[in-house]
């Protein structure tokens, strides 16, 4: 399931205002629990430990009050639910939760707060007590509306279960919903995909996030293929499947504002927007990211050693170092100048707006034009990248290259020195 942590974005200072007005912190709570490990998932998350979950929850709140403590009860303008299957965990420790971040922190009255769920974890009346909890927008993990596709996945719900969670959610109220699709799987075709797609536009949820495939290395189904048991999925299907939903979704009046995702307008995911502009955010939870100003760290990866480490006495302080010396925190590092401009540059040209110019200036003191004048006509000229007086965003073409792109920029970033006052 999509978490929005695993990306990687630079700090920035506290201050900045993100996309949709927000300019707070933005919230990641890891739970790292499923019913079952899908065979293609390597998310630090776990099968088969439910006994964990009583005291996880306790470990979760205490790290919440926390940081509030620690950083004098910031604003947050989004919160983020992800793992691991939010949706798995009972409903009272949710409410937990979402009542101490509520204590802990300067919530926004219009905070976005995000739940990820699997369909069939819950019940109508379930979904209204996540609302009564404060959470306004769902997220579920459909992955295909095709059973034989979902078997293969190793889901456990079928389509049927997952139309059913889309509409239990709007009955309850729920008026920003979030659909996971995946494609490029082991011998998906593309009527397949196409099926999905349209019965995903038919039921109108307010944004879309599409993923490719990716074996990733050590999971059952990377073994799987290797050993031929699965066949290998085709990458000119996959993009076949991409280009595909990109225009199906266009024409249903989804707007595509980031490689993998799709909105209604003014629906965008403003949770991953806050990483893709390369704003401050908090996780907590086993193997968190954090960015906070001039600081990036992560947490230790293991929830039973997690629970353990919050469960004795926390330092008084700064609370990076307090952490840190109980090595809750498994690394920390200063933000420099190269880092914040490469992370800058990777997240945000992810967007189909791209890095604005004038952005740029105000954050780095210096025009982009200046700082990547030659790579950007470089990458113009083979007709991957689009350059006008408002920035810089990837052309269509460059969409399928875009890691080539991103990695050119990151190199770029390395050889670049900023105005003396950055
Ligand atoms: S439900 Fe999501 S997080 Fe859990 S194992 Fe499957 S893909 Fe991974």
């Amino acid at each position: 399931m999509d978490s929005g942590v695993r990306v990687n974005p630079a700090g920035t200072p506290e201050s900045q205002t993100t996309e949709g007005g927000s300019s707070g912190l933005s919230l990641y709570v890891h739970i790292p629990f499923c019913e079952t490990k899908c065979h293609y998932c390597d998310f630090n998350t776990y099968a088969g430990i439910e006994a964990l979950i009583p005291g996880y929850l306790s470990a979760l709140e205490t790290e919440i009050r926390f940081w509030g403590r620690g950083l004098s009860r910031p604003k947050v303008s989004t919160v983020f639910f992800g793992g691991g299957t939010p949706s798995y965990v009972p409903i009272e420790g949710i409410e937990a939760i979402c009542a101490a971040i509520f204590e802990a922190f300067d919530v926004d009255d219009g905070a976005e707060v995000t739940l990820e769920s699997n369909p069939g974890d819950y019940s109508r009346h379930d979904l209204t007590r996540y609302i009564g909890a404060g959470i306004n927008r769902l997220s579920i993990g459909v992955q295909s509306l095709d059973d034989g596709l979902l078997k293969s996945l190793s889901r456990r719900h079928d389509a049927e279960t997952a139309i059913g969670a889309y509409q239990s959610a709007r009955q309850a109220g729920f008026e920003n919903i979030n659909l996971d699709l995946m494609f490029g799987l082991s011998d998906q075709t593309i009527e397949q995909w196409r099926d999905s797609v349209a019965c995903v536009i038919a039921l109108r949820p307010e944004h879309l996030s599409l993923y490719a495939l990716t074996l990733e290395p050590g999971t059952p189904l990377d073994a799987m293929v290797k050993s031929g048991e699965v066949a290998d999925p085709d990458p000119d299907l996959a993009a076949d499947m991409y280009l595909y939903a990109e225009s199906a979704l266009g024409d249903a009046g989804f707007d595509h504002y980031e490689i993998s995702n799709w909105s209604l307008p003014d629906r965008e995911s403003r949770h991953n927007l806050a990483y893709w502009l390369n704003a401050p955010y908090l996780g907590v939870g086993p193997g968190a990211h954090s960015y906070l100003p001039n600081r990036r760290f992560a947490a230790l990866r293991s929830p039973r050693r997690y629970v353990d480490l919050f469960g004795g006495v926390l330092p008084e302080g700064d609370p990076v170092e307090a952490l840190s010396s109980l090595r809750i925190l498994e690394s920390v590092e200063p933000v420099t100048a190269t880092m914040e401009l490469a992370d800058t540059m990777m997240m945000g040209m992810r967007l189909s707006r791209g890095i604005r110019t004038d952005e740029f200036l105000a954050r780095f003191g210096t025009n982009i034009s200046d700082v990547f004048g030659p790579l950007i006509d470089e990458l113009s000229g083979m007709g991957l990248l689009v350059s006008d007086e408002v920035g810089i965003r990837l052309s269509n073409s460059g969409h399928l290259l875009g890691n080539e792109v991103f990695e050119r920029f990151v190199t770029a970033s390395a050889e670049v020195t900023l105005p003396g006052n950055y």
